[in-house]
């Protein structure tokens, strides 16, 4: 078939124009596209406004500029569509489809552009990879485009594989900082499900070797029957205030100067509030109390599967005590201060960027009115 009578009929078939630079390296199995729609253009975002929320559009959010939905790794989700995960017969369909949608991951790595503006979307021909893995269904895409994330196998390089001319593998919190909000969102849910599928391929019932089930979305064991599901870990990270100062920690082996707000597991038995009051005082000796915890919001964080939780927490003493276990040290910095770290121009003290939430924690804080705050 010539190479235009390809692209027209792949054009009508997908309503969508093969992409000309595809380098179609992949040894495609026998199918009525051929390897030059190897590579697919992204999948279409639900929300296209991308502008930053008005300020004054919703006095219930007035204070507050940001909420989870403008989260970075959690905004612009796709429909999980859920429930076509016990369906089989429909997602194998969708799999092999023409128009499915396919990223990859490695060890946790994503495969970018080699610009690293966009994952690499990938057509049904991604089966076909040598040291294809496991797939999990993401969900479908406003134009019901199903999406795929596929795992390659361990211990392949980029020269192994038949799409290296295509993108590269890149580190997750480099990748996820430069992708759109949506590529972003489902790169870090893939993460966290493979992980936990990777940490967790035995029964913690009975030892016996469970099973991808539901598209990736559960784990069976077909010895007791236990059904597993994937963990998201809550964590309290909270900005202690006092007047007009927060208090900012660094853990042991962190790069000098960096330092970000206080964070820890939420207990069983316990609030998010009552975590954060409590870690406080373990960490900093800093006494708090739980009334006086206000939520902001949460941030999804796949390394490997927390969920966030922003505080900001009223401190009722200034005197700090480190505990050495946890912390290195802890200070505490004036609201003008917080200013020019989040600008960048403070002397000795830089924090998280904007794709981590104690980012915008801190922000929230500092440029509130310390009049009304
Ligand atoms: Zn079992």
């Amino acid at each position: 078939m010539a190479p235009d009578s390809v692209e027209r009929r792949f054009a009508a078939e997908t309503g969508q124009r093969p992409v000309p630079k595809s380098l179609g390296l992949l040894r495609s199995r026998p199918d009525p596209v051929g390897d030059r729609s190897v590579r697919r253009q992204p999948p279409v975002s639900y929300i296209v406004n991308e502008k930053p929320r008005d300020k004054g559009d919703n006095t219930a959010i007035d204070r507050l500029m940001v909420n989870s939905n403008d989260i970075p790794l959690a905004s612009r989700p796709v429909n999980r569509a859920a429930h076509h995960r016990a369906d089989p017969v429909w997602i194998s369909t969708a799999l092999k489809s023409n128009d499915v949608l396919v990223f990859l991951l490695r060890d946790g790595e994503l495969f970018v552009e080699h610009c690293g503006a966009s994952l690499v979307w990938l057509g049904p021909e991604a089966l076909d990879l040598k040291k294809a893995g496991d797939t999990i269904f993401m969900g479908l895409d406003k134009a019901n485009t199903p999406i795929f994330a596929l795992n390659l196998t361990a211990g392949m390089t980029q020269d192994d594989h038949l799409v290296a001319s295509l993108g590269e593998f890149t580190d997750m919190r480099t990748a996820a900082s430069q992708l759109p909000a949506m590529q972003a969102n489902l790169a870090a849910t893939a993460r966290s499900l493979f992980e936990w599928h990777r940490n967790h391929g035995f029964c913690a019932k009975c030892g016996h070797q469970s099973g991808l089930v539901e598209a990736g979305w559960k784990r069976t064991c077909p010895n007791c029957g236990s059904e597993h599901f994937p963990r998201t870990d809550p964590v309290a990270i909270m900005l202690a205030v006092k007047g007009d100062k927060c208090l900012l920690g660094r853990g042991h082996g962190w790069p000098a100067g960096f330092w970000s707000a206080l964070a820890g597991f939420v207990e069983p038995g316990e609030t998010v509030e009552q975590a954060a009051s409590r870690e406080l005082e373990e960490e900093a000796g800093i006494k708090s109390s739980p009334e006086n915890a206000e939520y902001l919001f949460c941030q999804p964080w796949p390394f490997p599967s927390s969920l966030m939780i922003g505080i900001i927490i009223e401190a009722e003493t200034t005197e700090i005590s480190v505990s050495q276990d946890e912390l290195e040290a802890a200070q505490w910095v004036s609201r003008d201060e917080a200013r020019q770290i989040l600008a960048g121009t403070h002397p000795d003290i830089y924090c998280p960027p904007p794709m981590a939430v104690a980012h915008h924690i801190l922000k929230v804080w500092a440029e509130r009115d310390p009049l009304k705050a």
